[in-house]
């Protein structure tokens, strides 16, 4: 089986962003022709500088909420990765429906003219949200709790619009559920920056990390090489019966904040860094957070072929030594 992507023409929704920035990164070092629709509004064009001038890229300034802008993006392409979302369950709950509009919505266009544009394969950013408030772990793809967010909502949405574009439309859909990326170009600041940059951030700056709740939930945290892998198995994949699904995207493992914030602590001394504030504080729980994750790639490693290359702890050092 196929595992790179190699001289097509791919389109990388929120491609300025954190993922897909890598993913623009690897596509273009295999030989394929990338189009990049983003509107720049949590990504950044500093991600992407470096492929500006080259014949093999595009970039398209637009906004997936504009079904317009989503059909000129697909023109030719052979494979969609859609990344394009506000993520955040925080940000959801300040802001219910600027999510819908570019999570479910936008969703939706990209479905419609991705569809229209006959694309070989529809590739979309799910999220370990959608298990919501059901406690058992592993967590395995068929078996989902309520959501506890807008955010997961409109991955709900995204997983069920993607289901019923492939048994109408035959567009051949595969979601993919991240569970807590983390690599180089993660956003370490404001209110909704994702837990390791954050922490990292306010370590460096020798001011004080909050922890909320106990510090005891755990994350089964995924080094981003791992989701540029699972991409293109996802983009290549043949068997009929692994194309509609949806696959845990992760490490399969399980750390809790109280370790990560040790191993961070450990990681940036050793770097020579001063930590000077070592312990925590400990603040309110978040709304709609889940306590644990942890994923089964039972089904990733069985039908896509999947298995992590880099675990987390290799993961943390590449990412600490890349700061
Ligand atoms: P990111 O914010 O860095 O990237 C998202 C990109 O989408 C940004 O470049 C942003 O400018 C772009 N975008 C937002 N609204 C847009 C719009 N209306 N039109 C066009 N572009 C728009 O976030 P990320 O961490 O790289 O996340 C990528 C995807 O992965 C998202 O769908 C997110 O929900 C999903 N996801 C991420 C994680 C994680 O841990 N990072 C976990 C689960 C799911």
């Amino acid at each position: 089986m196929k595992k790179r992507i190699e001289n097509s023409k791919v389109l990388v929704t929120g491609g300025a962003g954190f993922i897909g920035s890598h993913l623009v990164d690897t596509l273009l070092s295999q030989n394929n022709r990338v189009v990049v629709l983003d509107n720049c509004s949590t990504g950044k064009l500093s991600n992407i500088e470096t492929h500006m001038e080259s014949s093999n890229f595009v970039f398209i300034n637009g906004d997936i909420r504009s079904l317009d802008d989503c059909h000129k993006a697909c023109v030719g392409v052979d494979y969609v990765l859609h990344q394009a979302a506000l993520g955040s369950v925080p940000r959801s709950i300040n802001d219910p429906i600027s999510t819908h509009e570019v999570n479910s919505t936008g969703f939706l266009n990209m479905l419609v003219a991705a569809r229209d544009a006959k694309v070989k394969r529809f590739v979309y950013a799910s999220s370990s949200s959608v298990y919501g408030d059901h406690p058992e772990l592993p967590k395995v793809e068929n078996v989902t709790g309520a959501p506890l967010s807008p955010y997961a909502v409109s991955k709900c949405t995204n997983e069920l619009y993607a289901d019923v574009f492939y048994k109408n439309y035959g567009l051949e859909t595969i979601g993919l559920r991240y569970f807590n990326v983390f690599g180089p170009r993660q956003d370490p600041n404001g209110p909704y920056a994702a837990v390791i940059p954050k922490f990292l951030g306010l370590l460096k700056r020798n001011e004080q990390v909050v922890i909320n709740g106990d510090g005891e939930h755990s994350r089964d945290f995924t080094y981003v090489e791992n989701v540029v892998q699972m991409n293109q198995l996802a983009a290549l994949v043949e068997s009929p019966t692994a194309i509609g699904q949806v696959y845990n995207c992760a490490s399969g493992g399980r750390v809790t904040l109280n370790e990560l914030y040790e191993i961070l602590c450990k990681g940036l001394i050793r770097g020579g860094c001063e930590i000077k504030n070592v312990r925590p504080i400990y603040g309110p729980e978040r709304d709609g957070d889940v306590k644990h994750s942890n994923a089964s790639i039972v089904k990733s490693r069985d039908l896509l072929g999947y298995s992590p290359k880099v675990d987390f702890l290799t993961g943390l050092k590449k990412y600490l030594a890349l700061q």
